[in-house]
């Protein structure tokens, strides 16, 4: 049938939208058997809360007649046009109006309104319902449920070496330290550290290299050092800005999980304006178990308020992989210059590994458009 080979034209144009992350609602216009003007909704993308699929439609096709009256035409439309998109079909003077399924919150057309068989105005146009309604509805359904779906889910950030390029810093704070007492670093000292919490790290280094300060004062001192270096010098990763902006735009829970303290990453996320993209901080002020448990990732989606099948971990290192998974959760290994030796068991214990956040960025924009 006529009316229904347009209508899935117009479905088609839905589809676009949905693919962008907008409400799926397709329009198509037309004249002696042919599209004269086409549009889908574009709200989000555009900033713009007049980017209805209708009126990008009515717009095009009086480029095209190269006249404001539409007075022969025909507009289908997914979803029951608005009282805007009505208002815009009586001032264009479209004869003909084909809807898919009802829009019992806002339609103008029959739902709340009947402004199209209204005779007080000095216009009316023929009204055709229900063509492809289940079609027209089920991708509206769709669209919601995954959106409601998606306010439920988060994204969890390891700090260093996965949301800041950080991971020299401690080398050098150590080299730092064991330069001011005169030696060089120890070859193996970081690996064996590396474990260790700043506490014992401080009473091993003391007793294994006869450090005359006390161990409180060999904490201060790294301390010191590590705020410094924090403040001036740590950068974020490229595009980790970019995403995590976009995750809070579409209104996914942000998280961070590191056994960092406050007093390191703070100073980075204030740096690049994005501490209040946040949701919650799991760090190291909490006293959890390290990074070799699944604790501080569920910790964080707790404060969050997202199940733990809901979450998206980043890191850069194995183990922290291990124990998101072992959380329950998705988890996706992140390069960093560091562990690139252990990308391999990343890659093995992980749902995917990225190079960078524009990967991410781009699954969840461009390549949606290029499908
Ligand atoms: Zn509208």
């Amino acid at each position: 049938m006529e009316h229904e080979f347009y209508m899935a034209i117009a479905l088609n144009e839905a589809q676009k939208a949905k693919e962008l992350g907008e409400i799926p609602i397709g329009c198509v216009i037309v004249y002696k058997d042919e599209v004269i003007g086409r549009g889908y909704n574009l709200r989000m993308k555009k900033n713009n809360a007049l980017a209805h699929a209708e009126i990008i439609a009515i717009n095009e096709a009086c480029e095209n007649m190269g006249d404001w009256r539409l007075e022969e035409c025909t507009l289908y439309v997914t979803v029951e046009p608005c009282p805007m998109c009505t208002g815009a079909i009586l001032q264009a003077r479209i004869p003909r109006v084909v809807y898919g399924t009802e829009n019992k919150k806002a339609g103008c057309v029959s739902s709340i309104y009947n402004m199209l068989s209204d005779e007080r105005f000095n216009h009316t146009a023929e009204v055709i319902s229900g063509v492809m309604r289940e079609e027209c509805a089920n991708i509206m359904k769709d669209f919601f449920k995954e959106f409601r779906k998606r306010e439920k889910a988060g994204y969890i950030f390891d700090f260093d070496g996965t949301t800041a390029d950080s991971s020299y810093l401690w080398e050098k704070v150590d080299r730092d330290f064991f330069k001011e007492h005169g030696m060089e670093i120890p070859s193996d000292y970081g690996e064996k550290i590396s474990t260790m919490s700043f506490y014992e790290g401080a009473v091993f280094t003391k007793n294994t290299y006869n450090i005359e300060e006390s161990v409180e004062e060999i904490m201060e001192q790294w301390h010191k050092g590590a705020v410094h270096e924090y403040e001036r010098n740590v950068e974020l990763k490229p595009y980790v800005v970019e995403y995590i902006r976009f995750l809070k735009r579409k209104s996914f829970k942000v998280g961070l999980a590191t056994a960092s303290n406050p007093e390191f990453y703070l100073p980075v996320l204030k740096k690049y304006a994005i501490t209040e993209c946040f949701d919650a901080f799991a760090d190291g002020k909490l006293g959890l178990p390290n990074k070799e448990h699944p604790d501080i990732y569920l910790k964080c989606a707790e404060m969050m308020g997202v199940e733990p099948e809901n979450c998206t971990v980043y890191e850069d290192i194995p183990q922290g992989i291990k124990s998101a998974k072992a959380a329950g959760m998705r988890a996706i290994g992140v390069y960093d210059e560091k562990s690139a030796g252990k990308a391999d068991a990343i890659k093995a214990a992980a749902d995917g590994y990225i190079m960078s956040f524009k990967e991410e960025l781009d699954v969840m924009t461009d390549h949606r458009k290029e499908k």
